[in-house]
């Protein structure tokens, strides 16, 4: 079921009054919901010693936000340099980062040295010899390749282009100890949006089997496994949710039978973003135009600015017309936005009440990789962002973008330089 009812429920009935006052469109998060299943997710994984969620940044790079997630004593997982500013500005520290980068410059390693540091998340073995601070905690992210298959939005581990190899692993925590490493982190993501538990089980089951081997071949035994991101979320209604118990159930009982063998058990720490984000967030916009040619088209005042999963990937996002629940759903509609692109359709031959202009449409779903992914392509802006709060209140937590936002890059000292002129 897409969306939680609860959310649901505390948004619709003051949701036009929200319209009204702020004006469409806006993505709107539901702090509630959020809070619950952060606490649902530490509580399932409580029985494994040293927990930790890594919010995933790129999913939601919202200051506010962020600081609910530190609220949580969740950490935070960044890949840039925007994003580390952003967890530090909350008042993450050190350990309390993690930096997953892939094909990263030197520069992003000096400013990940900075403020005291973070956790460095290693894409690769050659990096080693470009860190120019390696901190005494190092990770490498490992790619298990023909060992398992991944998925649609991750793609094949063979195929992809992230971690070191299978054959590579030893000899990565080999060279990070040369280096002057002294305690260590494994770290893999094979799967996004993925809702079979099964999954994540078998991921953590893999993270063991590999910390067996190193632990084996060098004596280092790991202080955290990190199963990555990558829990699915229902986004299309006949959809069943991850089912969170039994996954950490089994996840559970897998790190307790390593330490009942091995005499110890490293922590098992994750870096969810969609899971924690992505149901809590509605895109609300309001239908402006109809129009009937080969096919029947809703306009609405949003585009794929705010929302690219539906013409990057085809998801599925649902929509609710608001007020017309009752209504039958006997109309067909492609409901589109206005950038010059045939894909910037928020849903394509969809099965909707009859839509007027004027009608509020709620789009689910978009808590997590929505105004996070958007661009201004065609001069099309990104729209404002909204906190409902756990007292009923809303709060506006990012503006939208201006015409001056847009040409904010262009405003500058001019600098010519005339590469041919020696003189
Ligand atoms: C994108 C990403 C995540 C978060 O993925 P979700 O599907 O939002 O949970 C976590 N870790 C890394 C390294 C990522 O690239």
């Amino acid at each position: 079921m897409p969306m939680s009812q609860d959310f649901k429920s505390r948004l619709q009935p003051v949701i036009e009054e929200i319209a009204t006052h702020y004006g469409t469109p806006f993505h709107i998060y539901d702090e509630v919901g959020i809070r619950q299943t952060g606490e649902d997710l530490k509580a399932a994984f409580s029985g494994i010693e040293g927990f930790q969620e890594y919010y995933a940044v790129k999913a939601l790079p919202n200051k506010k936000i962020l600081q609910l997630m530190q609220d949580m004593g969740f950490g935070f997982d960044c890949s840039s340099i925007p994003e580390l500013i952003l967890s530090r500005e909350v008042g993450a520290t050190g350990e309390q980062i993690m930096f997953t980068s892939n094909n990263t410059t030197v520069d992003e390693f000096n400013f990940a040295a900075q403020d005291g540091g973070c956790i460095l998340n290693l894409d690769d073995i050659s990096l080693l010899d470009k860190v120019p601070q390696l901190p005494e905690l190092v990770c490498f992210r490992y790619n298990p390749g023909p060992r398992r298959t991944g998925n649609v939005i991750i793609g094949n581990p063979v195929e992809a282009k992230y971690g070191v190899t299978h054959d590579q692993v030893v000899e990565a925590y080999a060279k990070a100890r040369e280096k002057g490493a002294t305690r260590f982190g494994l770290h893999t993501m094979v799967a996004s949006n993925e809702l079979d538990y099964s999954y994540m089980v078998e991921t953590s089951r893999m993270l063991l089997e590999i910390s067996a081997v190193v632990e084996k071949e060098l004596g280092i035994r790991f202080e955290f496994l990190n199963i990555g991101g990558g829990f699915g979320i229902p986004y299309r209604p006949e959809q069943q949710a991850l089912n969170l118990q039994a996954m950490a159930q089994e996840i559970t009982a897998l790190f307790d039978q390593f330490k009942a063998s091995h005499g110890y058990a490293p922590k098992m720490v994750m870096e969810s973003g969609r899971y924690m984000t992505g149901p809590h967030g509605a895109l609300v916009t309001r239908a402006i135009n109809h129009k009937q040619t080969y096919r029947n088209y809703v306009g609405v005042d949003s585009c794929m600015s705010a929302l690219m999963r539906p013409a990057l990937y085809e998801a599925y996002h649902h929509i609710d017309v608001i007020g017309k629940s009752d209504q039958p759903q006997d109309q067909i509609y492609d409901v589109v936005g206005s950038l010059c692109e045939n894909n910037d359709k928020f849903a394509v031959q969809r099965e909707l009440p009859r839509i007027e202009e004027g009608d509020l449409l709620m789009i689910h779903d978009t808590g997590a990789h929505g105004q996070a992914m958007g661009f201004q392509y065609n001069g099309r802006l990104r729209p404002k962002e909204l906190l409902l709060c756990e007292d009923g209140s809303v709060e506006l937590i990012r503006r939208a973008e201006t015409n001056e936002d847009y040409f904010a890059t262009m405003n500058f000292v001019a600098d010519k330089f005339s590469p041919l002129d020696k003189g």
